[in-house]
């Protein structure tokens, strides 16, 4: 995988109890890909590249921690194609063309056989660069079928024709960014406020905070489920240990924050099965709960 180190600037302007294990779905690979089962729903992840950002934009974070994680810490950019009944569902799509040594979503689906024109959905965790970067090609980056599926809060909130009045001046080419790839879509955006079922096993589930109305996807099919986080969590390295660590890009850090550790409670008491996009590749395990820290359980 390709490592790129961004200055700040270049990614604000882009970015826009103990665990039961035997009811875990198995992940194989096959070449790179991982995939597993959630019932007869098939969810393959896909890495569209790799971030490397300085320390210093934990903001909050504590110094022993910091220098534990290094001079730089490296992120992932994970992407979910899920194949469930007659649809063909893409969670996120990258950073695409929006940075150099992204956009290998598109190679990725290609050697997998995937045709962009046959997905049915794309579901948009929020309206960040390195999550609708996918979209910024001509002809909405070849997704020509689907309903782009976003919270309605999130939609709202970037597409205001005075978001840039209401901001800081150093996010204006961000909000413009945004707003020049998204501007296409809009007559194929079904926007849904709150929790809703899209069926087929899918459920988007708002985790505000990084943004307005970022959300999740609650993958469930018979006794399995799979609880897709987007950016709820950003760092592996130090917000399992220390959820209240802030992230440079939360647009309501408090809110984040309490979003953060209300998911990791939940998650360390039911043992479920999450999958963040900026954990590792493949960024899918549960959480443990160790005092009011959370340890992270890589299940691949
Ligand atoms: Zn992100």
């Amino acid at each position: 995988m390709t490592h790129v180190t961004l200055n700040r600037r270049q990614v604000l302007l882009t970015l826009g109890a103990s665990l039961g294990t035997a009811l875990l779905p198995k992940v194989s690979f096959a070449g790179e890909l991982a995939t597993l089962r959630i019932g007869k729903i098939e969810v393959s992840t896909f890495s569209d590249g790799t971030f490397d950002i300085p320390p210093a934009w934990f903001p909050n974070a504590q110094p022993e921690a910091l220098a534990a994680a290094g001079e730089t810490i490296t992120i992932g950019v994970n992407q979910w194609l899920v194949r469930s009944g007659a649809r063909l569902i893409l969670i996120d799509t990258g950073a695409g063309p929006l940075f150099p040594g992204f956009g290998q979503l598109e190679a990725l689906l290609a050697a997998n056989s995937v045709d962009k024109a046959d997905i049915t959905d794309v579901i948009i965790t929020h309206m960040h660069g390195d999550h609708i970067g996918g979209l910024a090609r001509e002809n909405s980056g070849g997704f020509v079928n689907a309903k782009i599926h976003v919270n309605k809060a999130e939609w709202g909130f970037w597409t205001d024709p005075d978001l840039v009045s209401k901001m800081p001046a150093e996010m204006t080419e961000t909000i413009q960014g945004v707003q020049s790839i998204v501007a296409p879509l809009a007559d194929r955006v079904v926007t849904h406020a709150g929790e809703t079922d899209l069926g087929d096993g899918l459920t988007l589930v708002p985790m505000v905070g990084h943004t307005p109305g970022h959300s999740g996807v609650r993958i469930a099919d018979e006794d399995k489920s799979l609880l897709v986080i987007g950016d709820a969590l950003l760092s592996e390295a130090l917000q399992f240990a220390n959820p209240e660590t802030t992230y440079l890009l939360d647009l309501d850090p408090q809110q984040a924050v309490e979003t953060r550790i209300a998911l990791l409670q939940d998650l360390a008491a039911s043992g479920g099965l999450f999958a963040a996009t900026h954990i590792a590749y493949p960024g899918m395990g549960q959480v443990e709960r160790k005092g009011d820290s959370f340890v992270f359980k890589p299940i691949a």
